[in-house]
């Protein structure tokens, strides 16, 4: 069965632990979804010159994180890595393989709320810094492959993220240059992704200062089948600037 493809916004470390509107609308979601076979998830955190794939048998949690409380680095995520469809995404990829990738926060962050079970096998795909946007929406292709083979594929990242532009209050009031992108973003995912791929949203350089958790945004709206929806599983700001809207495709 062709498996869904997700967006989903990470936000602050703080999310694995805290019960909030947005941390409730993961776990709804998890419940909702058909158990795929595996999850390949594109973390904002693990960006490199080069795509990898990880092939490791029991990925380690890695608490790639400072400063946060002690509760935090003593949780786990053990899933089993995914040996097989893992092999193949490197192929179709020509992606290196890198057999030492855990999983970083970028991963396990928003699993802990998706899957709590931790019974899906779980591998990465790198994020390719060397490679334009129009690369990574052009990825989406090979993923929709592997989603028609039971694996739900996930980028993880955020709407809008510049972190030197946050409020240390999570439920600050939301600034209107992000609200503007958010809006526009909204629309653009729906009715015209060449906008997306081109950059083309108000306050885009604010907005993403660096590209990383802007990127997995691509290939998870590239995945996307002509007669498949979108649909928003989750929208609002955290601190202020932070959009943690999240999206499901198929
Ligand atoms: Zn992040």
């Amino acid at each position: 069965m062709r498996q869904s493809a997700l967006f989903i916004s990470h936000g602050s470390p703080m999310n694995i632990i805290e019960d909030n509107p947005y941390t409730r609308s993961l776990k709804e979601l998890g419940k909702r979804l058909p158990k795929p076979q595996s999850i390949l998830i594109l973390s904002a955190h693990w960006a490199t010159n080069g795509s990898k794939v990880s092939i490791v048998d029991k990925p380690e949690t890695i608490h790639d994180f400072y400063g946060f409380p002690d509760s935090l680095y003593d949780i786990h995520y053990d899933a089993a890595g995914e040996m097989n469809a893992s092999v193949l995404l490197a192929h179709l990829t020509h992606a290196l393989i890198d057999r030492r990738h855990g999983l970083d926060h970028g991963a396990w962050s928003v699993l802990v709320h998706l899957f709590p079970d931790h019974d899906i096998p779980v591998f990465q795909l790198s994020i390719d810094l060397t490679k334009p946007a129009s690369w990574h929406y052009e990825l989406g292709k090979i993923l929709s492959k592997l989603r028609d083979d039971g694996i739900m594929v996930i980028g993880s990242g955020n709407v809008t993220h510049n972190l030197g532009d946050i409020d240390r209050n999570r439920d600050a009031a939301v600034a209107v240059w992000a609200k503007e992108f958010d809006d526009t973003f909204a629309d653009a995912i729906l009715n015209d992704h060449q906008k997306i791929i081109s950059f083309d949203l108000p306050y885009f350089a604010h907005a993403h200062p660096t590209l990383e958790h802007y990127l997995p945004i691509l290939p998870i709206l590239g995945s996307q089948n002509d007669d498949e929806k979108l649909t928003t599983v989750y929208e609002g700001f955290q601190h202020g600037t932070l959009s943690m809207r999240c999206f499901q495709i198929g």
